[in-house]
C-alpha cells in the first residue's frame, strides 16, 4: 500500500482520529465522583475564585496547550479551511504529547477575519496554559500573534514562524562556527518573505546578525527601497537600499542562503557564485529550493547544507523546538514566550549538537555517524537529551527575563525531567 492509503487507514481505524481524553484521577466510587464533580468540585472553584493562579494547582490548565488554526495556510495544502485542517491539528497534539507529555485541545476556528479570530482566542485564555497558533496565512498571522501577545497573559507562539526561526537559528550558530565566520559579518539572502522567512530574519538579528546584511527576495525579486511602498509593512522592514535584481543577483558573494519559498528555484551556478564555505538552508517543502546532492556537487566540498527533509542530513524539523519550549514555559507558568526564551532554545540546541551522541540515537538513524560537523549541525528529534537540556534552559531564560510566575528549583526540575 502507498503512503496515502496507509494514512487513511491509520486515521479511520476505530476510534477515528488520533487523540482522546482520559481521566487522571480515580473515578471508581460514588465518593470519587462527588470529588470530581458536584458537590466536591466547588472547593477548588472557590480557591481559584480567590486567586486565579490556583487554576495551575487545581486544574489541568498548566499542562494544556490550545493548538489553534483557521486552516488558511496548511502544510503544502494551502487554504483548506478549518474543518479540513483538523487532522493536522490533531497531529500537532500527538507531537506535543509524544515529545513533551503536553496535552492539547485542537481548536479549528472557521474565521478568516484576524480581528474576530483574536477575539475568539482571547475568550479561551482561562482554558489553557499556552496557545500554539498553527498554519495561519501571512501577513494576518503577524497581526494575530502580536495582538494576542499583548492582550493575554499566557504564552502565544505561532510555530510556523518561530519554530522555523529557532531551529534554523540553531543550525546557523553551528554553521557559522564551522565556516569560521562571525554572525555579524554574514551576508544573508532570503528567498521568500512570508510567515516563516520574516520571523526567521528577525530572529537571526536577535542572534547577532545585522539587519543591514539581510537581503530578502519575494516572488518579484529583491525587496529594495524602490519597492518599499508596494510591499506589506513586514517585508518593508527588510527593504534594502540596493539596485533592483533577482535572487541570482542577491546570492552573488553571499555567505548564507535561507530558502523559505518554493522548490527548485536555485541553480548550481547560483551556489557557485556564493562566498567560501557557503551555508545553504533550502527549506521549501517537500522540494527544497535546491537539492542536497545538487548543491553539494556544485562546489568543492565546502557547502554546509540543511533542508526540511528527513532523508538528508540536517533536517530543520520544528519538532525539535515547540514541545520543549512549551514544556519549559508551562513549567514556570510563563506569561509569554519571549525573545530571550527563543534565543536560549536555539543556543541549547546548537550546544547539544556539539556533544557526543548516545549510541541509542545513532542506532535509531541507521548507524550513520553523527558527529559535530557540516553534516550534523542540529540534534536529531528522537534524541532524548533534547527534552532534558532544552526545556530547563527555556525555563531558566523565562525566570531571568521576568516571564515566569513561579519560584523554581531548576536542578530539581532537570532531575524530574530525566526521571
Ligand atoms: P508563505 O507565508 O506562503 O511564504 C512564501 C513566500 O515564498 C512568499 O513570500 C512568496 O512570495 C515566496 N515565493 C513564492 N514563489 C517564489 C519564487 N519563485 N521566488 C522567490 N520567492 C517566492 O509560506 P511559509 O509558511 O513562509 O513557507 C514557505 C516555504 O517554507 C514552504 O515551502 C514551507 O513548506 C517551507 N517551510 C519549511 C519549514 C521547515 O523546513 N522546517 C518551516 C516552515 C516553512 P510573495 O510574498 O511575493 O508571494
Ligand atoms: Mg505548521
Amino acid at each position: 500500500m502507498g503512503l496515502d492509503e496507509d494514512a487513511l487507514e491509520y486515521h479511520q481505524t476505530d476510534p477515528p482520529g488520533k487523540i482522546e481524553i482520559s481521566t487522571t484521577k480515580s473515578t471508581n466510587t460514588q465518593r470519587d465522583l462527588s470529588l470530581a464533580y458536584s458537590p466536591g468540585v466547588a472547593a477548588p472553584c472557590r480557591k481559584i475564585d480567590d486567586d486565579e493562579t490556583q487554576a495551575y494547582t487545581y486544574t489541568a490548565k498548566g499542562n494544556l496547550v490550545g493548538v489553534v488554526s483557521n486552516g488558511s495556510a496548511v502544510l503544502g495544502l494551502g487554504d483548506i479551511g478549518a474543518q479540513a485542517s483538523k487532522p493536522v491539528m490533531e497531529g500537532k497534539g500527538v507531537l506535543f504529547k509524544r515529545f513533551a507529555d503536553i496535552d492539547v485541545f485542537d481548536i479549528e476556528l472557521d474565521e478568516s477575519d484576524p480581528h474576530k479570530f483574536v477575539e475568539a482566542v482571547k475568550m479561551m485564555e482561562p482554558t489553557f496554559g499556552g496557545i500554539n497558533l498553527e498554519d495561519i496565512t501571512a501577513p494576518s498571522c503577524f497581526t494575530i500573534e502580536e495582538r494576542l501577545r499583548e492582550e493575554i497573559d499566557i504564552p502565544v507562539f505561532h510555530d510556523d514562524q518561530h519554530g522555523t526561526a529557532i531551529i534554523s537559528g540553531a543550525a546557523l550558530l553551528n554553521a557559522a562556527d564551522i565556516a569560521d565566520k562571525d554572525l555579524e559579518d554574514l551576508e544573508i539572502v532570503f528567498s521568500g518573505a512570508g510567515a516563516s522567512a520574516i520571523a526567521t530574519a528577525r530572529f537571526y538579528v536577535s542572534l547577532g546578525c545585522r539587519a543591514e546584511n539581510i537581503t530578502m527576495c519575494d516572488s518579484s525579486g529583491i525587496i529594495t527601497e524602490t519597492r518599499a511602498q508596494e510591499v506589506n509593512e513586514y517585508k518593508r522592514q527588510f527593504a534594502r537600499d540596493i539596485p533592483s535584481g533577482d535572487l541570482a543577483d542577491a546570492m552573488e558573494g553571499a555567505d548564507v542562503f535561507v530558502g523559505l519559498s518554493v522548490g527548485g528555484i536555485v541553480s548550481q551556478e547560483m551556489v557557485q557564485s556564493m562566498a567560501s564555505n557557503p551555508v545553504i538552508f533550502a527549506m521549501a517543502n517537500p522540494d527544497p529550493e535546491i537539492g542536497y546532492e545538487e548543491a553539494k556537487a556544485a562546489r568543492d566540498d565546502d557547502v554546509i547544507m540543511a533542508t526540511g527533509r528527513s532523508d538528508y542530513p540536517n533536517q530543520v524539523n520544528n519538532v525539535l523546538g515547540f514541545p520543549f519550549i512549551f514544556r519549559g514555559a508551562l513549567d514556570v507558568r510563563a506569561t509569554e514566550i519571549n525573545e530571550e526564551m527563543k534565543v536560549a532554545c536555539a543556543e541549547a540546541l546548537a550546544d547539544l549538537a556539539r556533544q557526543d551522541v548516545p549510541d541509542a540515537v545513532v542506532k535509531a538513524y541507521g548507524d550513520e555517524p553523527l558527529q559535530y560537523g557540516p553534516d550534523y549541525i542540529i540534534p536529531k528529534p528522537v534524541d532524548p537529551r533534547v527534552l532534558f537540556q532544552v526545556a530547563p534552559t527555556v525555563a531558566e531564560a523565562a525566570i531571568e527575563s521576568g516571564a515566569a510566575r513561579t519560584d523554581f528549583d531548576l536542578d530539581a526540575y532537570e532531575e524530574e525531567l530525566e526521571a
